[in-house]
């Protein structure tokens, strides 16, 4: 049996196509290899949104190249956002002639017919422009307890330091009706747990009110389940929203709101259009109908110009928010962006520095909120058990390990926290 291998990089985004190109890989009759070495077709899911996945795509080429030189009939195919950036397609073609499928993110769904072309010997370079269609195509979800869905693609905002929506174009959202009729089946055949995916869902059809007339119309379904969503842009997150997920415990108590920066100025050169003051307005607003909600989000150090007061500024707002999660970074510079062509670029070295420092204060926030969590109960749902432990989510999403067995994965239980340790929650069922 001819096997296939995946390798992803990048966000849930990615994850959720790979299912895609998997679930067209299955229906050929292709099965999932346990390596690239085990494959008779290697694909590399690519993203371009930070300089990281990308160099680990480059540095992958070369351990592919040698399989390729071992094994000639091994086919090769790159996708994703990264060979959508300009120039990227025609340079990997000249440098790694030995890829055979050179595709972007909008035509993934016709991957069975470059399949085809590969297999005969042809090569592949099909890169849509950005505006391209949204096609359905077979799924071979990785998990059956939590699913993705995608609600929409592409991104308008353009924040200065952002490729999205350059390699992955104008916003483009799905049917609302196809959207309910694949989650009403999601809940219907046992998943307990759904994420809507969009670069920004709250702008989902061109904004308030249809997100919260979506995130109404998945909380009628019988049975237990979980919707939450990802990414929210909070200049979109509306009133209509908030109401809609205190409206239902179908939907999850959390919201990942990336804030970027704590100073006004950097988040003005970021463009991205709200201040500090607007942000935590939107914070109080969720806590004032969801008390108990759990917030994560992104935050950038190193922005060009940042000075070590707007660096502070982030530590205070960190201090204020009190975030369950923080997702910390290092601004990198992405050719094609505004703040790649902008003065006052930061040193490694100071960037680094102040990131450590970022994680640590985030470490105490982290810790001190754990604490104050032992002796609370939680509904959990189960997604994993490793033959000694069960390891779920809380509807705040936080993470909490507890003894169990197998006949636990699937399920929501009742856990008491019995013990916090490094910012990881521990309890028991009751
Ligand atoms: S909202 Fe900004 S950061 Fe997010 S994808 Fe769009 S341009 Fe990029």
């Amino acid at each position: 049996m001819k096997k296939f291998f995946i390798n992803t990089y990048g966000c849930q985004m990615n994850v959720h196509e790979s299912e895609k190109l998997a679930g067209i890989l299955y229906n050929r009759g292709y099965v999932a290899a346990k390596s690239n070495e085990d494959a008779d077709i290697i694909i590399l899911n690519t993203c371009c949104i930070r300089e990281t996945a990308e160099t680990r795509v480059l540095g992958n080429l070369g351990m592919i190249k040698k399989l390729k030189e071992k094994k000639p009939d091994l086919i090769v195919g790159i996708c994703g956002c990264m060979p959508q950036k300009e120039g990227t397609a025609e340079y990997l073609r000249r440098r790694c002639p030995f890829i055979d499928i050179i595709i972007g993110t909008h035509n993934m769904h016709l991957f069975s017919q470059y399949l085809d072309e590969a297999l005969a010997k042809r090569k592949v370079l099909d890169i849509w422009d950005s505006e391209g269609t949204i096609e359905c195509s077979p799924i071979r979800r990785n998990s059956s307890v939590s699913a993705f869905v995608n609600i929409m693609y592409g991104c308008d905002n353009f924040c200065s330091y952002c490729i999205v929506p350059y390699v992955r174009g104008r916003e483009r959202s799905r049917n609302f009706d196809e959207v309910v009729a694949e989650v009403r089946a999601l809940v219907e055949s046992g998943y307990k747990e759904i994420t809507l995916l969009g670069q920004n869902v709250n702008s989902f059809m061109g904004g308030k009110p249809y997100f919260s007339k979506l995130l109404r119309a998945l909380s009628v379904f019988d049975g237990e389940y979980r919707i939450k969503f990802m990414t929210s842009h909070p200049k979109d997150l509306s009133e209509d929203v908030v109401e809609a997920m205190a409206s239902s415990d179908k939907l999850a108590d959390y919201i990942h709101l990336p804030v970027q920066s704590g100073s006004d100025r950097i988040l003005k050169l970021m463009n991205r259009k709200y201040t500090v003051k607007d942000y935590l307005s939107k914070i109080d607003l969720l806590r004032s109908y969801i008390p108990s909600i759990g917030i994560s989000s992104d935050l950038m150090v190193g922005f060009p110009t940042e000075t070590e007061e707007d660096y502070m500024c982030s530590e205070r707002l960190i201090e204020r928010v009190k975030y369950n999660n923080l997702f910390t970074f290092i601004y990198s510079r992405r050719s094609g962006t505004v703040a790649d062509k902008m003065d006052g670029q930061i040193d490694l070295a100071e960037k680094t520095k102040r990131i450590e420092r970022l994680i640590a204060k985030q470490f105490e926030i982290g810790n001190t909120l754990a604490q104050s969590y032992i002796g609370t109960t939680f509904r959990v749902l189960c997604d994993s058990f490793d033959g000694k432990t069960c390891f779920g989510k809380s509807s705040c999403d936080k993470s909490i390990s507890f003894p169990g067995d197998q006949s636990n994965v699937g399920q929501f239980v009742n856990v008491k926290v019995t013990m916090a340790k490094n910012n990881k929650l521990i309890g028991e069922i009751v």
